[in-house]
Order: structure tokens, then C-alpha cells, then sequence
């Protein structure tokens, strides 16, 4: 109002009255003719959009708004009815680069008035549409938590649709012991082992979270210390942002420390593939072994040799020192087999008092001698038990592919052809399998194997 000599009507009353209403109102307003043309506009209104104005220039709002939302002018020149909601609180993205956590987003709400005027109604959302957004999430986890078994610690955080960590939890601490700092802005990679986790791999489970809705994998994780840890790791999209720009994921990354678990699953596989007394593989876990050897044989021609070991007269062992002793005499042997034969043989306890060797690449000299190696070694070496020696002998058969026989069970047969043998010459000793044996062999009622 401009002051006068006289007392202000009421229409310059009211006329003053809406003008203290736009410069105070806390939304951004403008008055814009049908084609855009800013009438009126109040302090805020031109604040919030100052930064899209090319050189300051707020004369038409549709063209200050082109760049973002390029299609406004058109939905107010279609809009049929004579006044009503031309957009409502439509969600225009300012600024803010390449993460849309730094934009700045603005809700346009236009209004048409009568066939002539629009009004514009701007308002700064972002800390609302964050808030909200970070709801959702906070939901999302809280879901993920509810519905799922994590029993165990977990970290939470979302990430960007780079991979690059964005929110944090304070379990990442607990569990990682990576602090805030070292863990927003870097990519959700960084807690894996180094190489563990390459940077196109890391992009690749993001991209498989968003065909298949989820993307779970175990492996080695490590904590901020170096220390690696045996972990799950849980990756969902959670939430599509409809901005001007276009449609953005984030992601939910839900880490777990599932150490305990694989120590069980460890401890399962030793009880299936090993022997409880012994340590030495099973019988089952020697077929398995055995059948790959005899895979590559195929391939490479490589010589396979098997020896067969059995203690000799060891019920008598049980007998006189008692089955304490005797299960000290069969972990002596499994010890020696060991260190005797090296970690690319494959040393199996065969069941009660027998074992096996196979041997990959070896001569059918060498093997023999490495089995009677072993076998001098453990006639000179008692075990005490109790403060008692216990000497325990032990006999070996030996046969070898280069003789013909491919199939691991034809060898082990004439392995413990050979075996028979040694134990009818007297024990404490190792026989190699020939024709001769075989002739005898066939004449002779049973063996060593079951
Ligand atoms: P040979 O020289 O002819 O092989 O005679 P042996 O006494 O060693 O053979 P035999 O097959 O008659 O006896 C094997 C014994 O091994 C009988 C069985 O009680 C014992 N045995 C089998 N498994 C175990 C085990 O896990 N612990 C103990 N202590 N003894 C076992
Ligand atoms: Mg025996
Ligand atoms: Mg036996």
C-alpha cells in the first residue's frame, strides 16, 4: 500500500491484506497468466527458483521449469475445466548431479482460477521426500528383520544404484568394526577381502537383484582389522524414486556373520567324508578321490598304483593290551601313513584294521618302496600305551594300472590278491601283485576285502 492522506478503503485494506499474505506465505506462490507469464510472484516462489532461471530471468514460469519439466506448458493449455488442479504436488528435481541424496526437490502444485490466470504453488520437499524415503527403508530392514531368521548379528545399509553405501547402521560397526566415515561414499566392495570383490561384479549383483527382486551370496568378508569372517550378504532393491529425471533403485545390503554356521557344515563334511578315529579319509571319501583319479587317468594316462596296508594279527593286539590300545595302534599308523606318503596320495582308512594308499603318476617301484619305507618304520616303532610297548606289524598289497588294469575295483582286487600273499609268507612284509599271485590267489578262500 502506498501510504495517503486518507483512510485506506476496504478494497485497498484487502488489496494490502493479500499482498502480506503472498510476501509471508511459507510456500513459494505465483500468479501466472494462461501462457506462464509471472504476474506476481513472492520472495520464496523466486528463491526456489532462481536456481533453474537461465541469468535470473523469472518472467515465465514454463520456461524457467522447461528443463525439468518440459511438458507443464502443454497440461495447462489442455486443461479443459474452467479452474481446478492443472498438476498436484508434482515432484520436480532441482539439481544435485549424478546422486539424487544431494538434489533438491521441489512439489508444484498449479491451480487454473478462471480461462486467464494460474496460480503457482512451489514448495522445497526434499527433506520431507529424504525423511521419507529413509522410513521406507528403515521399514523395509525392519521387515527384511521380522520375516527373515536373522538370528545372528547383521549390518544394514542401503546403497546407491553404483553399489555406493549410503545410509548406515550401527551393526556395520558391530559387525565390521568400519565406522561411518569409512563406510558412506565407498562402494559396499570395500568390505570384502582385497580382490574379493571386483568393481563390475560388485555392479553385476545389483543388476541381478533387479531382475530376480533379490541377490544372495556367502563368502569371505573382512572386518575393518583384516580379520575375514565367513559371511551372507543380501542384496534387494527396495525402492524406485519417480523424480522429473527419471525412475532410480536404491538398495537394501544386509550382512551377516554366519561363521557358526560354516564351522557346523565344516564339521558335517568331516564327519561324512573322515574317519572318527583316525582322521585319515573314509572309505567313502577314498571311492570319491579314487574315481576322479581314474577320470584323469583316462585323459593323461597317468599311472595309478594302490596299495593295500593291513595290521597284522591285531585282534591279538585287542586281545592282550585291550581296545584302547588297539585304537592307539591304529591312530599310530594312520599318523604314520601321513607323513609317509605325500598330500597328493590319497591315505584312507579302508574299515577296521586296513587302509589304503592311491597314488597318482608314480612307478610301481616307488610305491613299493614308500609302502615298505612305512612298514619297516612301524615294526621299529612301538606305541606305548599305558606305559606299555605295543608293536603292531603290518602287511601291504600292492598293484599298479600299468599291469592292465584300469577300474579302481579290479585293482584294489589284486591289491589284496598281493596282500593275501605277504600275509602267507609270514607278515611284516609287502608283495606285489603278478600273475603267479593270481593263479594262487584264485585258489585261496577269501581276502582282506569285505
Ligand atoms: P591278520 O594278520 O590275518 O590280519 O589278523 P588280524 O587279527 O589282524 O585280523 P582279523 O580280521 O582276525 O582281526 C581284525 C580285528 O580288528 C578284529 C576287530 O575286533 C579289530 N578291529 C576292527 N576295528 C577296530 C577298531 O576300530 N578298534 C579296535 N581296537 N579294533 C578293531
Ligand atoms: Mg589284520
Ligand atoms: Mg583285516
Amino acid at each position: 500500500m502506498i501510504p495517503g492522506d486518507s483512510a485506506p478503503s476496504t478494497l485497498e485494506q484487502d488489496h494490502e491484506a493479500l499482498l502480506q499474505f503472498l510476501y509471508m506465505a511459507p510456500v513459494g506462490l505465483a500468479q501466472l497468466s494462461r501462457d506462464g507469464n509471472i504476474v506476481l510472484i513472492n520472495p520464496l516462489c523466486a528463491q526456489l527458483l532462481m536456481p533453474l532461471s537461465k541469468q535470473g530471468d523469472l518472467s515465465n514460469l514454463f520456461e524457467v521449469l522447461k528443463p525439468v519439466a518440459p511438458d507443464l506448458a502443454h497440461r495447462a493449455r489442455i486443461f479443459a475445466p474452467l479452474h481446478g488442479k492443472v498438476c498436484d504436488a508434482m515432484h520436480i528435481q532441482t539439481h544435485g548431479g549424478t546422486s539424487s541424496h544431494d538434489a533438491q526437490i521441489l512439489s508444484l502444485t498449479l491451480l487454473k482460477l478462471d480461462a486467464d490466470r494460474l496460480m503457482a504453488v512451489l514448495d522445497d520437499v526434499t527433506q520431507s521426500v529424504k525423511r521419507d524415503r529413509e522410513l521406507r527403508h528403515s521399514q523395509s530392514w525392519i521387515h527384511s528383520i521380522s520375516s527373515g531368521i536373522f538370528d545372528v548379528s547383521y549390518a544394514l545399509m542401503s546403497l546407491d544404484d553404483q553399489g555406493i553405501v549410503q545410509g548406515w547402521n550401527v551393526g556395520i560397526r558391530n559387525l565390521t568394526g568400519f565406522e561411518a566415515e569409512a563406510t558412506i561414499g565407498r562402494s559396499y566392495a570395500n568390505f570384502y577381502p582385497e580382490g574379493g570383490m571386483l568393481g563390475h561384479r560388485a555392479l553385476e549383483r545389483l543388476r541381478e537383484a533387479d531382475q530376480t527382486g533379490w541377490n544372495l551370496e556367502e563368502g569371505w568378508l573382512r572386518r575393518s582389522n583384516g580379520e575375514r569372517y565367513w559371511g551372507s550378504c543380501l542384496i534387494a532393491p527396495v525402492e524406485t524414486v519417480t523424480a522429473v529425471s527419471g525412475t532410480k533403485c536404491t538398495y537394501s545390503l544386509v550382512i551377516r556373520d554366519i561363521s557358526d554356521r560354516r564351522e557346523s557344515d565344516e564339521a558335517l563334511r568331516r564327519s561324512v567324508w573322515s574317519d572318527h578315529l583316525t582322521g585319515l579319509a573314509n572309505r567313502r571319501a577314498f571311492f570319491d578321490a579314487a574315481s576322479t583319479a581314474a577320470q584323469r587317468r583316462t585323459r593323461t594316462g597317468e599311472p595309478i598304483t594302490i596299495v593295500l596296508f593291513d595290521a597284522d594279527h591285531f585282534k591279538a593286539v585287542n586281545d592282550t593290551h585291550g581296545h584302547a590300545a588297539g585304537d592307539a595302534v591304529l591312530r599310530h599308523l594312520a599318523a604314520g601313513l601321513s607323513v609317509t606318503f605325500t598330500p597328493t596320495d590319497v591315505v584312507a582308512r579302508f574299515g577296521g584294521e586296513e587302509f589304503v594308499v592311491l597314488l597318482t603318476g608314480n612307478s610301481l617301484a616307488e610305491a613299493k618302496a614308500t609302502a615298505d619305507r612305512f612298514r619297516s618304520h612301524i615294526a621299529a616303532s612301538p606305541v606305548t600305551v599305558d606305559g606299555v610297548q605295543v608293536l603292531c606289524t603290518v602287511s601291504a598289497g600292492v598293484a599298479t594300472s600299468t599291469d592292465g588294469a584300469c577300474g579302481i575295483d579290479e585293482l584294489l582286487r589284486k591289491a589284496d590278491i598281493a596282500l593275501y600273499a605277504a600275509k602267507a609268507a609270514g607278515r611284516d612284509r609287502v608283495a606285489v601283485w603278478d600273475d603267479a599271485l593270481e593263479q594262487q590267489g584264485r585258489a585261496s578262500v577269501g581276502g582282506v576285502l569285505p
